[in-house]
């Protein structure tokens, strides 16, 4: 199979590095080209337009930031649409909404386009190391045919359900992962207050109950002073909005997941959306000098 790949930011990047590194030919394409540079000397063809990854690809990955930009890059202009033929399957693996899947899903389907959502857990690092954990929604042949390149990205791929299906299964991650976040900045907050040794605290924090991939990954980045992103806090923000909206829908209150939305709005905000979702430390600072 002759895979393309739209979108190569912290994500898009390693992850089509895999895929490559699997044996497929690539043909990739990236808004900013110049992002594309490193892919381009590892043998893949880079496109000028999604269309032409269309024309030249049997199964087309994307992994750009949010539902609008999956349409633009589908029906926008030079859009994956007007270089597809029946029978080419389309994969997400960015975050949005289930709407937005099923919408694309059937949109498409008029082409003859076959989609999957597959958004992904596992962070840059599971991106670099191919160990993501992949959610899968959509026909189930369909996910069966593409399996292997799934493959070449992650360790855990799990068909969720019907299409939307595994966007919905991302937002529930989501909520752990904020909320972790929050805790984290919050007890890291008040141990900079205290006085606490640091380095001891992250001992106790990774090694006991409360450890989880938040506070091994994270938390040392934060000892730093390295807020730089490995997951942009607007992209968690934008998250947590679709989580909030799936739970309005089916009339669930998320009091915890609403505090978590406020704060990364309050961060971004502050100017730290382009940041790593770890800088909400800055936020606790910021609350810290308003109040003396
Ligand atoms: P990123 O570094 O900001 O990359 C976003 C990519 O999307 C860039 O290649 C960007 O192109 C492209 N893009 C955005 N809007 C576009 C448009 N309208 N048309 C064409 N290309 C467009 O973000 P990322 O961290 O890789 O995340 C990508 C997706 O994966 C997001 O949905 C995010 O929530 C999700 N995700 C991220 C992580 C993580 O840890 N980072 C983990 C799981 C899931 P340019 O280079 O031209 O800007």
């Amino acid at each position: 199979m002759r895979v393309g790949f739209i979108g190569l930011g912290i994500m898009g990047l390693p992850m089509s590095m895999n895929i490559l590194k699997a044996g497929y030919q690539l043909t990739a394409y990236n808004r900013t080209r110049s992002k594309a540079e490193p892919l381009r000397s590892l043998g893949a063809y880079i496109a000028n337009s999604p269309r032409e990854v269309a024309e030249r690809s049997d199964v087309v990955i994307a992994m750009v930031t949010d539902g609008p930009d999956v349409e633009e890059i589908l029906f926008g202009r030079e859009g994956v649409v007007e270089g597809a033929r029946p029978g080419l399957i389309f994969i997400d693996m960015g975050t949005n909404s289930p709407e937005y899947a099923r919408s694309f899903a059937e949109r498409l389907s008029k082409y003859g386009v076959e989609f999957l959502d597959a958004p992904v857990t596992g962070g840059d690092k599971g991106a670099r190391e191919g160990t993501l954990t992949i959610m899968v929604g959509g026909k189930y042949e369909v996910f069966k045919k593409v399996e292997p390149i799934l493959r070449a990205m992650g360790r855990t791929i799990i068909y969720v359900g019907d299409v939307g299906s595994g966007q919905l299964m991302k937002l529930l991650n989501q909520i752990v992962v904020a909320i972790n976040m929050v805790a984290l900045a919050e007890a890291m907050a008040l141990a900079r207050k205290a006085g606490i040794d640091e380095e001891k605290l992250y001992q106790i924090l990774s090694s006991g109950a409360a450890n989880s991939f938040t506070v091994q990954y994270y938390m040392p980045k934060i000892m730093k002073g390295d807020l730089e992103p490995g997951f942009r806090a607007a992209h968690l923000k934008k998250d947590l909005g679709y989580a909030l909206k799936t739970a309005s829908k089916l009339s669930a209150k998320l009091p915890a997941t609403e505090l978590a939305y406020k704060l990364y709005e309050d961060l971004v905000r502050i100017g730290y959306g382009e940041k790593g979702t770890h800088s909400l430390i800055k936020l606790y600072e910021n609350l810290k000098s308003r109040s003396e």
